[in-house]
C-alpha cells in the first residue's frame, strides 16, 4: 500500500472508506480485503495508473468480475507492497548513511580536541600541576574516541549489512519477472506492461504487438536434442531483445513463443522491426556448441497486431495470434499484419 495512506488522519480514511464500500456496492463487487484495497487507493486518488484503469473501466461499461477484480489488485496494489519493502530498505540505508557522517565528523572533533589540549599540556603552566590533569583528561578523551572509532566500524558493518538486503530484494523482484530460460520477461512481466500500456493506448496513442514463433521446432528438437533447442531458443531471444528498443518490452508468451510490445509504434513500424528481426533469425549462422558443427538455419514466423480502442490485450493478442497461423499457412519464414489477416478473414 501507499506509504503516505498511513498518514491519513482518522476521519479523512473513514470517508475514503465509505466511498470505497458504496462504490463497491453499487458496482457488485464483493468486499474482500484485496478489492477493498483496489477501491480504497482509488478514491484516496494517490495512484494515477489505477484511476485511470479504473475510469476506463467504468468508461467503457465492463463489468468488475472476478478476473477483472483480481488484474487490478495484481497490477496495480500488489506491486507497490513489495516495492515499499524496497523503498524501506532505501530509507534505512540513507539513515544510516546520515548517522555515519554525523559520527565521522564527531571523532575528528574529538581527535582535534585532544591535539589541543596535549599543546596546552606541553606547554606547561605555575600553579597545580597542569600536565597530571591534562594528562587524565586526555586518557578520558581517547578513550571515547576509540569507543566512537568501535561504533563507526559498527555502522558501517551495519551498512555494509543493509546493502545486501536491499540487493537481494532487488533481485528477487526482477527473478519473479524473469524467464529463467531466455532471460526475458516472463508472462506475469508481460500482463503488467500490457496493462499498462493499454492505459495510454486508450488515449489514441499508438501500441503494436509482434508474436514470434519458430518454423518447425518439434522436427528440429527431434533431431538435434532439446538441449540445442534451448540453446536456439535463447539465441532468438537475443536477437528479439537487441532489435526492439529500451521503452519496448520482449518476453516469453509461451514455449517456443516469443513477444515484443511496442509503445508508441504504429502498425507500419512494428511490421518493420518483426521483418528485421525475422531476417536476422533466418540469417543467422547455428553451430553445436560442443562440435561446432554447422547445423541447419531456423526460421521463424512473426504476426504483428496494433491496439483497438476499446478492445482487450487479449482480444489484440488473438488477432496478433490469428496472424501470426496465417503466416505459417502462407510457407512460414514470414511476417503477416492484422492488415492481411483482415483481407483474408473477409475473402473467407
Ligand atoms: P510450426 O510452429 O512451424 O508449425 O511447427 P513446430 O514444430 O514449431 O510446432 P509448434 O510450434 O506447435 O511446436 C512447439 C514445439 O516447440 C514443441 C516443443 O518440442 C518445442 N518447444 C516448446 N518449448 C520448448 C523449450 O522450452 N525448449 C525446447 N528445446 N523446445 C521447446
Ligand atoms: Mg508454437
Ligand atoms: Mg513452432
Amino acid at each position: 500500500m501507499d506509504t503516505s495512506l498511513d498518514d491519513l488522519d482518522h476521519d479523512y480514511a473513514a470517508s475514503i472508506a465509505d466511498r470505497a464500500m458504496r462504490a463497491m456496492a453499487e458496482q457488485r463487487i464483493p468486499p474482500t480485503p484485496t478489492n477493498f484495497a483496489v477501491w480504497f487507493q482509488y478514491f484516496a486518488g494517490s495512484h494515477d495508473d489505477l484511476r485511470n484503469a479504473i475510469d476506463l473501466l467504468i468508461d467503457h461499461n465492463r463489468p468488475f468480475d472476478a478476473r477483472i477484480n483480481q488484474d487490478l489488485f495484481e497490477t496495480y496494489v500488489a506491486p507497490q507492497v513489495s516495492a515499499v519493502v524496497v523503498d524501506t530498505s532505501e530509507r534505512l540505508h540513507e539513515l544510516m548513511g546520515t548517522a555515519k557522517d554525523f559520527l565521522a565528523t564527531a571523532i575528528a572533533d574529538n581527535h582535534s580536541q585532544i591535539q589541543a589540549i596535549s599543546d596546552v599540556a606541553g606547554q606547561g603552566q605555575a600553579g597545580v600541576d597542569p600536565k597530571a590533569l591534562v594528562a587524565q583528561l586526555m586518557n578520558e578523551l581517547a578513550r571515547a574516541a576509540s569507543r566512537a572509532t568501535r561504533l563507526e566500524a559498527g555502522f558501517a558493518e551495519k551498512t555494509r549489512e543493509l546493502d545486501v538486503i536491499r540487493d537481494s530484494l532487488s533481485k528477487s523482484e526482477q527473478r519473479a519477472r524473469t524467464d529463467t530460460l531466455t532471460g526475458l520477461a516472463n508472462r506475469r512481466a508481460l500482463d503488467e506492461f500490457l496493462r499498462k500500456a493499454q492505459t495510454t493506448a486508450e488515449w489514441g496513442e499508438p501500441l503494436s504487438v509482434l508474436l514470434l514463433d519458430i518454423d518447425h521446432f518439434k522436427t528440429f528438437n527431434d533431431n538435434f536434442g532439446h538441449g540445442v533447442g534451448d540453446q536456439v531458443l535463447r539465441l532468438m531471444a537475443k536477437v528479439l531483445r537487441e532489435k526492439v528498443r529500451e521503452q519496448d518490452l520482449s518476453a516469453r508468451y509461451g514455449g517456443e513463443e516469443l513477444i515484443a510490445v511496442l509503445p508508441d509504434t504504429d502498425l507500419a513500424a512494428c511490421t518493420e522491426i518483426a521483418e528485421r528481426i525475422r531476417r536476422a533469425i533466418a540469417e543467422a549462422k547455428i553451430t553445436r556448441r560442443s562440435t561446432g558443427e554447422v547445423l541447419p538455419g531456423i526460421t521463424v514466423s512473426i504476426g504483428v497486431a496494433r491496439y483497438r480502442v476499446g478492445e482487450t490485450v487479449t482480444d489484440l493478442i488473438e488477432r496478433c495470434d490469428r496472424a501470426l497461423y496465417l503466416a505459417k499457412g502462407g510457407g512460414r519464414n514470414r511476417v503477416v499484419t492484422e492488415n492481411e489477416l483482415d483481407r483474408a478473414e473477409a475473402a473467407g
